[in-house]
Formats: C-alpha cells, structure tokens, sequence
C-alpha cells in the first residue's frame, strides 16, 4: 500500500478496497521499520493516527465521500498540533505541547486525514540541508549520505522513502521546492496569504507560506486544495475564493509562453542541470508551449536582500521565545538576566543564534537604513521584474537548485556557501509569488529539479503545466533503492 499516491489512496478507500484503519496500520509499521535510517520524523502518533482512522471509516460509512476522508499526513514540526509536541526543530520547543491546532491542521483533520506525525525540520526553519535540527541531521534516501534539502528535509524525506504520499511543508526561501528537487518530489509554495500562518511558528513572517509536498503534481492539487483558504485569524490571509485545482489538471498547453531567464542559467549551475532542465522544456514545447527568454535583471540582489530581511524579521519573532513566556527555561538562573542569556543561549542551536544577531544588527538604530530598508527596496525591484516578466509570458521555467543533494557536512561550516543554493527559489518568496519544483532527471543518480513560476494565484497553472508533464515523463515514478 506505500507505493500509492494520495489519488490512488482516494480511489482505494472510496471503493473500499482497504480501509483507512488498515492503511493506516500499514503505513505506522513501514515508519517504524524504516524511519530509523533517514529520521523523518521527530513524532509519530500512533494513538491519534488509529483514532482518526477509524474515525473516518465512521464516516465512510455513514456516506461521506471526500477525497482526503481517512488518507494520510504528516505535518512539519512547525504547525501547532493540538496536544502534541511541536517543537519546531529545536531544543527550545522540544517540551512544548501545542495547545490549539494551526489552521492547516485543522483544516486537513477536518478533511478527514489522518496525523501520522510531526516531521524533522531545520530548527526554526534556518537552512536548507536539514542538518540544523535538535533532533539530529535528516538523511536524503537516494543516497544515505546526502542531505535531503531543507527546511522542509524530513516532510520530503518520509514522502521519498514512501512511508506515506503526502506531507505538508513551509516555504520561506524555498523550503518547499528545494527539498522536493533533491529528493525527487513535486512541492509547491502557494501565493502568500493564498494558506494560512495560524498556527505555524514564525520564522520570517513576511515570506513564510505553507504548502504540499508529494510525488505527483495532482496529488499536490488535492492537498493544496484542503488547506487553501481564507483564515480571518491570519491578518496577511487573503480573501479570494479557491478554485478547484484537480479540475485544473488537463488543460490544454497550447500556446503557453514560457519565459527562461536568462541569470537562471548563467555561472554556478551545474550543466548537468541546465541539460536536464533544457530537455523538460523540449516536453513542454512538444506539448505545444512556447518558449522565449526573458531578463530578471536584479535576481543577482536578491540573496543578500532575502538574508537581511528574513533574519531581521526572524530575531523580532525570536524574541517571545525567552525562557519566562515561552521555551525551554536554563537550571538555576542566578538572575533575571542569566535567565535570558543561558535559556537562549542553551536553547538555541548555532545557526538560529547567528541569524537572530545578524537580524538584530540590521534592525539597529544607525543601520536600520542601510541594510533593513535598502532590502526592502532591493524586494520591490525584484517583484517588479516578475511583474514585467509575466507581461509577456504565462510562466517562468528554470532550475530549482543549482546543484543536486551535497554530502552530509559538506558545507556546514561554511553558512555562505549553504545560503547560495537557494538562489533561484527565493525570489519567488520576495516577491510573494506561487512556485513549484517537479523531478525531472538525475545527476550522480541524485535527484534534479525543475521550478515553475506563475503570477498571483496561479496555482491551478503550475499544477496543470506538471500534471501535463507528468503525464509524458516518468521521472516522479522513480523510486530510491531499499525503499
Ligand atoms: N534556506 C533558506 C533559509 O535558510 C530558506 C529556508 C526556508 O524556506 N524556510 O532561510
């Protein structure tokens, strides 16, 4: 039963084939069995999991009929779970118990999925190779050695190593679509404010968004589909109704233009890449899309931009996390000043610790000017050249990563080299944009990424233009060795 995907779960609980209790059952023992080798998860809830399952049966057979009634879920370690852990990666959440469901949560419960458990995370959502996390590195299942991405490492690696379809995972510079690339999944991060923040421990609250990660483009619509929404708990929530995506799925290709900027295939990609993101355009041009190239002349600008605004944004939310109101407290404070230095200092793990001084040091009075603002205005550039980009064309199509899954350790002490392999995915969170990365090819036998990117609320486009590849290519069928 894991090798289903989410739709194929759908199909098999609607026509009874197997009950959600059964599957469920199944998939708890395939986590136990084999989680132990990639450390996906940080909780597994059983007893909640068996509950649901046999709560939605009830359901079933009382006559309901929703696609997501009984099918699994996992959620990153950053959504509030009603009663369960939610630790957010890190020593300091380690004993936080949520005591309300963020809205995601809820919403898929609602749906009637079933909480397998809380996956592993970089803490607090910093980085992009999920080695950061208290609960110990996350390993990539097509290669033991290598990192499976971050921050959403441990969602995509519990859906590579199929020990169930879908989880859920948080976008802030592309946490969503990177570890989707390198572990050979379809992730999407919506348009922010299209998912909502309730409930989902801040990072950079400007640039966070929630969203699916799965092996398919329409198992993506499904997920997306029970979490979008209007949440009048999140201030940035936006009110537009949401289409229904799976519908989306089919349309016809013909005529789509396609830009390639130009600065996505420019140094510091691997060529084996840019040969496998050149031959997924060959598909889509077959398919009858048009291709063109295009400029987005500040991309340059937007790592340092993305790495003054996400820290300085990430320090201010850190702050509530101070041993009195929330987080874990330091042994014996010797004053309320030790308190505050020792229950930070020992709750949070390096990277955090140097993101919140480098946040604090561009909010100061006298810098606040030359680096907070001067990020902000770098933003609007940047959201400007998306905005003329797609004057004249439907989507924009490039790499997802530079390079394919490096080796546990490879770049740990070297936090630069780590922040350049988000390159071409946080532009899309400046800007606020909907993206997707989709498998298409190996490298080394590592997984290989390709990104989509629509205007506003274009989801439904970047699930179509997936889906239809998907269809002609089968690249996302792949499935890692001893998994
Ligand atoms: N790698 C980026 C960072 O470290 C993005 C992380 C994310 O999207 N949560 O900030």
């Amino acid at each position: 039963m894991h090798e289903l995907t989410l739709a194929e779960i759908a199909r098999g609980l609607a026509d009874k084939s197997f009950s959600s209790e059964e599957l469920t059952g199944a998939l708890l023992a395939r986590v136990k069995q084999l989680d132990p080798q990639i450390n996906s998860f940080i909780s597994v809830t059983e007893e909640l999991a068996l509950g649901q399952a046999r709560a939605a049966d009830a359901r079933r057979a009382a006559g309901e009929n929703g696609a997501l009634l009984g099918a699994p879920i996992a959620h990153k370690d950053l959504f509030c779970t009603l009663g369960v852990r939610t630790s957010c990666g890190s020593k300091m959440l380690d004993n936080f118990k949520a005591p309300y469901d963020a809205t995601v949560v809820a919403k898929l419960a609602e749906a009637g999925m079933v909480t397998l458990g809380k996956t592993n995370m970089d803490e607090f959502a910093m980085g992009s190779a999920n080695e950061s996390s208290h609960y110990g590195a996350v390993k990539n299942p097509w290669n033991l050695e290598h990192v499976p991405g971050g921050s959403s490492g441990g969602s995509a690696a519990a859906v590579a190593a199929r020990l169930l379809p879908a989880t859920t995972g948080t976008d802030t510079g592309g946490s969503i679509r990177q570890p989707a690339a390198l572990t050979n999944l379809t992730g999407l991060k919506p348009t922010y404010g299209r998912v909502s923040r309730w409930g989902m421990i801040a990072y950079a609250s400007s640039l966070d968004q929630g969203g699916p990660l799965a092996r398919t483009a329409e198992d993506c619509a499904l997920l997306l589909q029970g979490m979008a929404g209007f949440d009048a708990k999140d201030s940035t929530s936006i009110d537009e109704p949401v289409p229904d995506y799976s519908a989306s799925l089919g349309g016809s290709l013909q005529g789509l233009r396609i830009g390639l900027p130009k600065e996505y295939f420019g140094a510091g990609l691997d060529p084996r890449i840019a040969e496998l993101v050149q031959a997924s355009v060959k598909e889509l041009e077959k398919l009858g899309a048009v291709v063109k190239e295009i400029s987005l002349p500040n991309m340059q600008h937007a790592i340092p931009a993305y790495y003054v605004i996400a820290p300085a944004e990430a320090s201010s939310n850190l702050s509530r996390f101070d041993g009195v109101r929330f987080g874990y407290r330091c042994e014996e404070p010797k004053d309320l000043t030790d308190l505050y230095k020792r229950s930070r200092g020992e709750g949070f793990g390096t990277e955090v610790q140097r993101r919140i001084m480098v946040g604090t040091y561009a909010l100061s009075a006298g810098y606040y000017d030359a680096y907070y603002v001067k990020a902000q205005q770098i933003r609007r550039l940047i959201k400007n050249d998306f905005m003329s980009a797609f004057e004249d064309v439907d989507l924009i199509l490039g790499p997802t990563t530079p390079n394919p899954a490096w080796k546990l350790g490879a770049k740990s002490s070297d936090p630069v080299a780590a922040y350049l392999e988000d390159v071409y995915t946080i532009t899309a969170n400046l800007a606020g944009l909907p993206g997707l990365s989709m498998p298409a090819g190996f490298v080394d036998g590592l997984p290989v990424g390709v990104q989509l990117l629509a205007p506003y609320f274009q989801e439904g486009r970047l699930l179509n233009v997936a889906h239809r590849y998907q269809q002609v290519t089968d690249w996302h069928t792949r499935a890692p060795n001893g998994f």
